[in-house]
């Protein structure tokens, strides 16, 4: 699994909340960004719901 942020973020920071191994806020560019290439098999199910759940529809996932 391979997840990508888009330029629609806003930054209101669900997902980190949610899954801090793999989210990170950029204090500079005000937006999340990513911090794992590959996602690991344990932490797959919180990225889907980070994604279900982001308002902005701003993650994506390729499985
Ligand atoms: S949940 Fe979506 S909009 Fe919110 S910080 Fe994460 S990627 Fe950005």
């Amino acid at each position: 699994m391979k997840v990508t942020i888009t330029k629609q973020c806003m930054g209101d920071r669900n997902c980190n909340e949610l899954c801090p191994e793999v989210f990170e806020y950029d204090e500079d560019l005000l937006k999340s960004t990513i911090k794992l290439d590959k996602i690991p098999e344990h932490l797959k199910e919180v990225v889907r719901k980070a994604a279900e759940e982001c308002g902005a529809k701003a993650i994506i996932i390729e499985e």
